[in-house]
């Protein structure tokens, strides 16, 4: 049996393994985390996606317990910017489409088109955003949406099956992921995680190929039957110690560097849009993230078109005075996966097993994602070459798929004011979207047509992108000329109604949190 885990780096991916594996083996696994004091974490990576809520639920963590720590806040839907033509936006909302005898209301709305407003004519969620509002009362409920009542109720805490940690919920979080880390040191600690602040300063192999131990500046040799490599880009132990190649996804999606600002802003003086918010520049988009204590905000551009200079210039403009005397942070990025996310006895999980830009918020998702495989496909000492095979299938299938519907943001905009934009239109695209696109041209996308394995996005959020964008001409399908649509109709008036009525009795974000942080709520 595995009796010994080493985790090598103990930013968001490390010890979001190491607690994970501990509440999942307890006493009968040891787990190890080493962390360098001297290379910092990423320090970014604030927006979640919804199936999150199953890794704190598993860790046994109530919101109250953890999110006023970490300064978190509650994210309903991507807000994109700009995408279209200047001044347009529309959601991407935590949010199904309604089904309206057969056919999608998003399908309904094409044909009936009752106002400009996709969005808000299908869903509930993009009004909740508007108005600032908190997807749970102060009693703690979490709104109810009439026809899809999956995420609703009290909170429940208890291990969920891998079958329903792969459902969605009407929500996700931002938080700060220092704070996070810190948090999750804690917990785990307390829990029996070993946790050795050190450099590693060798790889050592045997002479199979597989990792015997890692050698660290001051406690020595670390032996482990395990090894999971949480070391970022660097990949110290799967690229770097293994040789395992990097799959560049730069053709297909070529921002490769984000400036970032940690901008601080009184919470109580300022809206907390429940969503994070994209916004389309002239080389990429920046990101708005809302939380308690602070706005995390930053520009994700391809260095091709714009300098860092210029985009750090752009970036402190966007966000006004507030940016001030803070400090950037320019970063590189690996825009990609490793080939073979498990080699041997080692498994990268995070950055170092691969990483898309964060359109879409997906770092955290991939993580725990990698987690959950990992015990589902845990080795024992036969160490299965066809389990191996299973999990890194499993894992490089996700990260083609979502690259391939970050290609489709890019591809679908409207926007072709410059040659930044212009160039999304003609860059090869990865195989099969091309002919996707042309069948949702006639009829949106459905379970049948998006990328065929689990990657976290269902239809409904290939739609909303489709009907967004606005660039890819689409049409209603054609058996809804011969229906009658009298009941899609009003299944749109009342999803307004809807929506009415739960900005009317909802808090608003800063009301419901500064109520979960009285002394008296803990
Ligand atoms: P890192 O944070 O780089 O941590 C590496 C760790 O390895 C550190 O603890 C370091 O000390 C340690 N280490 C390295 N070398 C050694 C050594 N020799 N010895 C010991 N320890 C070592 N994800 C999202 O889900 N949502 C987002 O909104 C989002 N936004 C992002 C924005 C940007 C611009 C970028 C670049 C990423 C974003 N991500 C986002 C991704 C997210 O930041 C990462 O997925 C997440 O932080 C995981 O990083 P990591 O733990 O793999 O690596």
């Amino acid at each position: 049996m595995i009796k010994n885990i080493v985790v090598v780096g103990g930013g968001t991916a490390g010890w979001m393994s190491a607690c994970y594996l501990k509440a999942t083996f307890g006493e009968n696994v040891s787990v190890t985390v080493v962390e360098s004091k001297n290379i910092p974490s990423i320090g970014v990576g604030e927006a979640t996606f919804s199936t999150v809520r199953h890794f704190f639920q598993y860790l046994g963590l109530q919101e109250h317990e953890w999110m006023p720590e970490c300064s978190a806040t509650y994210k309903l839907a991507i807000r994109f910017e700009n995408w279209r033509e200047p001044g347009h936006h529309f959601y991407h909302p935590f949010e199904r489409t309604r089904v309206v005898d057969g056919f999608p209301i998003t399908d309904w709305w094409l044909k009936q088109r009752p106002s400009d407003r996709f969005d808000d004519d299908c869903f509930v969620i993009p009004a909740l955003c508007e108005q600032l509002s908190s997807p749970r009362h102060l009693d703690g409920n979490i709104f109810e949406q009439r026809e899809d009542r999956a995420g609703s109720g009290s909170e429940a805490v208890g291990r969920s099956t891998l079958t329903e940690q792969q459902t969605q919920f009407p929500y996700a979080y931002h938080f700060d992921t220092v704070l996070l880390a810190k948090f999750l040191t804690k917990y785990g600690t307390e829990r029996g995680v070993a946790h050795v602040l050190d450099d590693v300063t060798r790889v050592a192999l045997d002479e199979r190929g597989w990792i015997s131990h890692v050698d660290t500046a001051e406690h020595g040799e670390l032996h482990g039957d395990l090894f999971i490599d949480c070391t970022g880009w660097r990949g110290l132990l799967i690229n770097q110690a293994l040789g395992e190649p990097f799959i560049s996804y730069q053709d297909s999606l070529p921002n490769d560097r984000a400036v970032a600002l940690r901008v601080p802003v009184e919470a109580a003086t300022r809206g907390m849009r429940p969503c994070t918010t994209a916004t389309a520049q002239d080389a990429g988009w920046i990101w708005t993230i809302p939380l308690f204590d602070r706005i995390g905000t930053g520009y994700v551009y391809a260095s091709d078109y714009i300098s860092p200079e210029e985009a750090e210039k752009t970036l402190r403009e966007f966000v006004g005075p507030e940016a001030e005397g803070v400090e950037a942070n320019h970063i590189k990025m690996r825009i990609g996966r490793t080939r073979n996310a498990w080699v041997n006895n080692c498994v990268g999980i995070g950055l170092s097993a691969g990483f898309v830009e964060p359109l879409e918020s997906t770092g955290i998702f991939f993580i725990q994602n990698a987690i959950e495989q990992l015990v589902k496909h845990f080795p024992d000492a036969t160490w299965n070459e066809g389990v191996r095979a299973s999990y890194n299938g499993h894992m490089a299938r996700m990260l083609d798929g979502v690259r391939e519907f970050l290609v489709l943001h890019y591809y679908a905009a409207a926007r072709q004011d410059n040659r930044y934009w212009k160039d999304t239109k003609t860059r090869p695209l990865p195989d099969g979207l091309a002919e996707r696109i042309e069948q949702w041209r006639i009829k949106l996308p459905d379970s049948e047509s998006i990328y065929p394995w689990y990657h976290g996005f269902e239809p409904y959020s290939y739609q909303a992108m489709l009907l967004g964008l606005g660039g890819v001409p689409l049409r209603s399908s054609a058996a809804l000329g011969s229906m009658d649509g009298a009941a899609a109709g009003k299944t749109m008036r009342d999803i307004r109604d809807e929506a009415r009525g739960l900005v009317a009795t909802l808090p608003s974000q800063y009301e419901y949190f500064a109520h979960m942080r009285r002394p008296s709520s803990a």
